[in-house]
């Protein structure tokens, strides 16, 4: 495996807060020429067997993916879980224990927002929702988008759906240690997603790093829909500094609300070790 190579680690479909089901996202990728894809929906593997099926078909090699929300140091952080054995009991169970606060989670946010004369939003944001085990913020988003409150979805997370705003509701996901452990004792390698998106001080970021190591982390991802180039950049010496391997993905969502699409991105710097280096024996 070489580092220049069109991988696509992170995206989303309908079984989380994508648009587009696994088997549209496979021809999409494929379409863009992704050579080796993963679909990482939130907390939930419900869609891997469609995923690794398509891709299969299209000739696409395949590695299992999930995106597990980790509460740390008070703020919310994504792990993504690659080339991991979906039958693993313990996974999976963590996974079900992660889903299960998001209902009544769903509910407070509602009635936040019925605060503020926002009605319905509930229901409203369940109907966005592929999977009712899986509703997020994005799918409030898109309902409010929808019913004319705001014109798009970051316009919504920033009056609406972050720290302090009437839908934000907090909430304690799996631990840092847990959601590494449930991966790589499924076989699989753990990434810390899109690093640049927390607002940690320098302090945080570096217990985050170590303590992340210390479980048993391997990689990060570098290259992602989520970074601008000085973020990926910075993230490239943080990867050398901690020894981690480095991963690339998209974070695709939907065609009208990403703008990165699936493997249009930039190579992986040359100097660094590909997260699917470490997953050879895992790809399918
Ligand atoms: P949740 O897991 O319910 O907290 O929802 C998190 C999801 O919301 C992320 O995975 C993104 O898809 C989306 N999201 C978070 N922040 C923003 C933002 N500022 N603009 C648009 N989407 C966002
Ligand atoms: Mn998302
Ligand atoms: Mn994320
Ligand atoms: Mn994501």
């Amino acid at each position: 495996m070489q580092a220049i190579l069109n991988a696509d680690l992170h995206c989303h479909s309908v079984v989380s807060d994508g648009t587009l089901t696994p088997e549209t996202l496979a021809a999409r990728a494929h379409a863009n020429g992704v050579a080796l894809w993963a679909l990482t929906d939130h907390d939930e593997i419900g869609g891997q067997q469609r995923a690794l099926a398509a891709a299969q078909a299209l000739g696409m090699k395949y590695l299992t993916g999930v995106e597990i929300s980790v509460t740390f140091a008070g703020q919310t952080v994504h792990i993504v879980g690659l080339g991991f054995d979906a039958d693993d009991a313990r996974l999976r169970q963590g996974l079900v224990d992660t889903r299960g606060g998001r209902g009544q989670r769903a509910q407070e946010m509602a009635e936040g927002l019925a605060q503020v004369g926002i009605r319905g939003a509930y229901e409203g944001a369940l109907r966005y929702a592929g999977n009712p085990e899986l509703i997020s913020r994005t799918h409030f988003a898109r309902f409010l988008v929808e019913t004319g409150v705001c014109r798009d979805t970051p316009e919504v997370f920033r009056k609406y759906l972050t720290e302090g705003k009437p839908g934000f509701v907090p909430h304690r996901w799996a631990t840092l240690h847990d959601a590494v452990h449930w991966i790589t004792e499924a076989g699989g390698q753990a990434v810390i997603a899109h690093p640049a998106r927390y607002d940690f001080t320098p302090n945080e970021e570096y217990a985050l790093f170590t303590e992340f190591k210390a479980h048993g982390g391997r990689g990060v991802e570098v290259v992602t829909g989520s970074h601008s180039a000085q973020e990926a950049v910075k993230y490239a010496v943080t990867a050398q500094e901690f020894g981690l391997a480095a991963s690339r993905g998209s974070d695709f969502h939907s065609p009208d609300e990403s703008h990165t699409d699936l493997g249009a991105l930039p190579w992986l710097p040359g100097e660094l070790t590909p997260v699917w280096e470490l997953l050879a024996d895992r790809i399918q």
